[in-house]
C-alpha cells in the first residue's frame, strides 16, 4: 500500500550567525548605513558606515552585541564631542553669571 514515508525533514542549514545591524552614522547623519559586524574569532567587533566610511573597532566578547558596538562608538563620539563644549561652556558661563549679578 502506498504509505507515504518519503516525508523528508528539511535539513536543517546550520548557518552562521550572521551578526549585522544597521544603525545610524554619527559622522555622516545617514540612517541605516551603520553596520557591525561581531568576529568571535578574532575577538574584533567592527562598526562601519558605508556611506562615509567612518569604522569603529572595538574588543568583542561573547557577550558582545551589534547594538553595544554602536552605542560604544557613539559614546566614543560624545566624549569627544564634550571635551569641545565643556571647554566652550565654562567660558560663556564665567560671563554669563557676571551679567547676572
Ligand atoms: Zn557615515
Amino acid at each position: 500500500m502506498g504509505k507515504r514515508k518519503s516525508r523528508k525533514a528539511p535539513p536543517s542549514k546550520k548557518v552562521a550567525q550572521k551578526v549585522a545591524t544597521a544603525f545610524d552614522c554619527p559622522f555622516c547623519g545617514h540612517s541605516g548605513s551603520v553596520e557591525c559586524s561581531i568576529d568571535l574569532k578574532d575577538r574584533v567587533a567592527k562598526a562601519e558606515c558605508g556611506v562615509c566610511m567612518a569604522v569603529y573597532a572595538t574588543i568583542a566578547n561573547a557577550l558582545t552585541e551589534p547594538v553595544d558596538v554602536y552605542s560604544e562608538w557613539i559614546d566614543e563620539c560624545e566624549k569627544a564631542n564634550e571635551g569641545v563644549d565643556a571647554e566652550e561652556s565654562r567660558q560663556r558661563g564665567r560671563r554669563r553669571r557676571r551679567r547676572l549679578t
